[in-house]
């Protein structure tokens, strides 16, 4: 669910009462989304009792729809287990700030360090990328180059100091950071492929020996099912103040964040979007809560929705309709639910049997309503209700109030007449299609 979707659903005006089944076959979708999504099957359980629990609970708000309901509740329960609020970076009162990276081989620490230096030198900081990861041949070299892409130096142990001993190279580092006014430390590591004793207890020894102010696991957002074991392993083994999530770029769908974040209670503070040193920002835990409910079969929901929708709205409208009591203002209202609905166009074409609606939103002109909205606003409350009302010398005041042309006044007090005609004759005869959708 986008925001803009979030909210649309919020404005239908529909009404109803939540039940237990309900909530179970929504709960169910849910269910499959987050874990199509690649959410851990424990945290997904866990989850969605919380989800249940609430939503037959008394905190829900009766002026949704059972489907809006039960998706407001995820997604507050989404945003909650991701940590709520932005988690900022912790700096040192008495600066230099340490930042210790650790994660796994290939998790992205080492391009972490860059784009973290990159993003700090924006803010005016002077950070020093420190190269405590001793353990591949090229492993320096890397952060050497990565160092020099962000623009800012790199400390490394040099021939006869430090090489083979990274507590020893991060410990000298701090130092050296204090004396030459480096005010951030960011201090790389070495990792394995998978989870392994020596490499957790020398991230560890390092930790303990530099004392940093954030330690930050980093991993990689596609790793799927095995992020719950692998965080726990790092938080067990080293512990950390916060988690970036790398490689959200591409298919990844952002499962893992919400395994890690439920698994260690620990903030997610950055996102690492790309290979490049700008493919980095802050962690939202609302942008990601949408992430994580747009995939999968959440759409069923909206579905849901949109068709509680569609049946009171008709149902309103057709007895309005049936009963001549359908105005300028019902169709001014009607012409601005375009307007709302404009903005899910493109969730809708993905909809079964939307496809029809949709071709009516394509066709749909915002600034048409503009003058609309103008030209029923200047109207007299008499005139609204009555269009017969409307002779020439009305019709040329309300042009001239609304900026608009008598032809516009024309068009549109006749397009409201054949509307109006036509769902007359339409809802004694059966379910109206949305009236005032034709051509506009
Ligand atoms: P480290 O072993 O933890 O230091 O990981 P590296 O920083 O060396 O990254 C391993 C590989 O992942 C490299 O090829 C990086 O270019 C790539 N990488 C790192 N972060 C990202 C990211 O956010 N998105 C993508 N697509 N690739 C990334
Ligand atoms: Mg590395």
């Amino acid at each position: 669910l986008s925001e803009r979707l979030t909210d649309t659903l919020k404005n239908l005006r529909t009404k109803g009462k939540l039940s237990a089944s309900d909530v179970d076959g929504t709960v169910r979708e849910i269910r499959r989304a987050l874990l199509d999504a690649d959410v851990a099957f424990d945290v997904v359980k866990q989850f969605t009792n919380t989800v249940r629990e609430r939503a037959l609970g008394d905190d829900v708000n009766r002026a949704l729809n059972p489907a809006q309901q039960v998706v407001q509740i995820v997604n507050e329960e989404l945003v909650n287990i991701l940590g709520g609020e932005q988690r900022r970076l912790q700096f040192a009162k008495r600066p230099p700030t340490i930042i210790m990276l650790a994660g796994l081989q290939g998790a992205g620490k080492t391009t972490l360090a860059g784009k973290l230096a990159k993003w700090l030198v924006k803010d005016g900081h002077t950070p020093v990328l420190v190269a405590a990861d001793l353990q591949r041949p090229n492993a320096v070299n890397q952060l050497q180059v990565v160092g020099g892409q962000a623009g800012v130096p790199v400390f490394a142990p040099e021939p006869g100091n430090g090489v083979g001993n990274p507590v020893k190279v991060a410990k000298d580092a701090v130092k050296y950071a204090e004396t030459k006014l480096h005010d951030v430390v960011i201090v790389d590591t070495a990792g394995r492929l998978g989870v392994d004793r020596d490499m957790m207890k020398q991230a560890a020894d390092i930790r303990k020996a530099i004392d940093p102010d954030e330690v930050l696991f980093v991993i990689d957002a596609m790793i799927g099912q095995d992020a719950v074991a692998t965080a726990k392993a790092f938080q067990e083994g080293v512990d950390f103040t916060g988690v970036v999530l790398s490689k959200l770029d591409g298919d990844a769908r952002g499962g893992a964040a919400l395994s890690v974040a439920s698994v260690t209670g620990r903030p997610i503070i950055f996102a690492s979007t790309g290979e490049s040193l700008d493919d980095f920002e802050p962690f939202y835990p609302d942008r990601m809560a949408s992430r994580i409910l747009d995939l999968g079969d959440i759409l069923t929901l909206i579905e849901q929705a949109q068709e509680a929708f569609d049946e009171d709205e008709a149902r309103e409208m057709a007895e309005k309709f049936a009963t001549d009591t359908f105005t300028l203002e019902d169709f001014l209202k009607q012409m601005q639910q375009l307007k709302n609905m404009g903005s899910i166009k493109k969730m809708m074409g993905m909809l079964p049997g939307m496809g029809q609606m949709k071709q009516q939103l394509e066709n749909f002109d915002e600034s048409e309503l503009v003058r609309t909205e103008a030209i029923i606003q200047s109207m007299t409350p008499a005139e609204r209700r009555n269009s017969k009302l409307l002779n020439g010398s009305r019709r040329l005041r309300i042009a001239r109030g609304s900026g608009t042309t008598v032809t516009e006044v024309n068009a549109l007090v006749n397009r409201f007449e054949q509307a109006a005609k036509m769902m007359k004759t339409v809802a004694k005869g059966g379910v109206p299609q949305m009236p005032g959708m034709g051509p506009i």
